[in-house]
């Protein structure tokens, strides 16, 4: 049997065992230590915001997010079918609002032409907000997710926020590190653009701090109400008041410091992201009715994920089993959210695309250590199904 090839591993080679034995020597490992500070300088730094909030995982940041944007009860939410439930549960159901899914383009992010069309059909714009006309609830945000490390359509969703008042919430939980090169964003990244951008660094995301999270917003005072609510909303550390309900939301010292070493290797993780991705793309698309699915023009992806589209011949599951059977580890998508928990309630518009990548996109192993030879032994055994 030849070597077991998983979809995606994290890879610690660099100074994460130090300073987490640093961490531990000073006994610093709860949400106090001076590496929290430290890693949110980092995270800011690198995606050029001012200042960053860590917390304990994507699903906390984007919980945080969704309560500091002033989502209400009642609220609908315009969110995207295709991606983790993770983008719609703490967005939606978390703070008692509805929402309203939207299918993708072939970017496999949502869908712009269908979105503008819904606010100005089916809503109506009145001086506080959008309404949706056939439920008359309040349209209040639009969750962005760029899945899989592929930039959303930034200049459509901007201008959508803007004209129908929509406070614009970025899963950036896969895409840390992607950012535009061209056009009138270049230099921004992922996450930047909105009112409030997140970032997730659980075990399968391009860097990891075992679980862990990170919220930015261009709105300061938002920023620091998502660093209050993740620390349990005190007011008085000695006499222990608190203001309002809070979370125990904040990362811990030794996240950080795996963090810290993690940041180091980032760059390095994309650019062997993207020669694998190269490499895939090379061999694969459109060879044989597969193709491999591109990443935006314009932007510079982090390639987090590499996504097969199947040609029609082919049965997903049945690929997964036979590549499975042969050391080669695959998933399908995500099955769409609209088909989960009682979501089914829920409205979905133009979900076409969304349903044929459900059916056809297999994701292919994609670790920061593939080798060119795994990558190989990948696309052979492609080829031959
Ligand atoms: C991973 C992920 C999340 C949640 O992040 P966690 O850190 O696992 O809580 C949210 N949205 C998307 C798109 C993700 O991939």
């Amino acid at each position: 049997m030849s070597e077991f090839i998983p979809l995606s591993v994290p890879n610690f080679c660099g100074n994460e065992r130090k300073y987490v034995d640093e961490a531990l020597d000073g006994a610093w490992v709860s949400t106090s230590g001076a590496k929290v500070g430290e890693m949110e300088e980092c995270i800011a730094k690198y995606v050029g915001m001012p200042e960053a909030v860590c917390c304990a995982s994507g699903s906390a940041g984007l919980h945080l997010a969704a309560m500091v944007a002033g989502v209400k009860p009642g609220d609908e939410v315009i969110v995207p079918a295709l991606t983790f439930i993770a983008s719609v549960n703490p967005t939606t159901r978390y703070v008692g609002a509805e929402p309203v899914f939207f299918g993708c383009d072939e970017t496999a992010t949502m869908d712009p032409d269908a979105v503008e069309d819904f606010c100005a059909n089916q809503c109506e714009l009145k001086a506080d907000g959008l309404y949706n006309k056939r439920t008359g609830a309040k349209v209040s945000a639009l969750v962005l997710v760029h899945v899989f490390g592929n930039m959303a359509d930034m200049p459509r969703f901007l201008r959508i926020a803007k004209d129908y008042k929509l406070t614009l919430i970025e899963d950036a939980a896969e895409a840390l590190g992607t950012k535009y090169t061209e056009g009138e964003l270049a230099g921004k990244f992922a996450g930047t653009m909105g009112d409030v951008g997140v970032y997730s660094f659980n075990g399968n995301k391009i860097i990891t701090t075992g679980s862990g999270g990170v919220v930015v917003s261009n709105h300061p005072e938002w920023a620091a109400r998502a660093k209050h609510l993740s620390t349990q909303a005190k007011t008085d550390l000695l006499q222990f008041k608190h203001d309002e309900v809070g979370y125990n939301y904040r990362m811990t010292n030794i996240d950080a410091c795996l963090g810290l070493a993690q940041m180091e290797l980032l760059e390095g993780f994309i650019a062997h992201k993207t020669v694998r991705y190269e490499q895939y793309k090379a061999a694969l698309d459109g060879v044989k009715g597969f193709s491999m699915l591109p990443f935006r023009e314009g932007t510079r992806s982090n390639h987090w994920f590499y996504s097969l589209l199947l040609p029609d011949r082919l049965e997903r599951d049945d690929v997964i089993a036979r590549l499975q059977a042969q050391g080669i580890q695959t998933r399908p998508v995500w099955a769409l959210i609209p088909e989960q928990c009682d979501y089914s309630r829920n409205e979905t518009h133009a979900m076409d695309i969304a349903r044929e990548y459900r059916r056809r996109i297999v994701n292919i192993p994609c670790s920061t250590s593939l080798t060119e030879a795994q990558c190989s032994r990948v696309i052979k055994a492609v080829l031959a199904l």
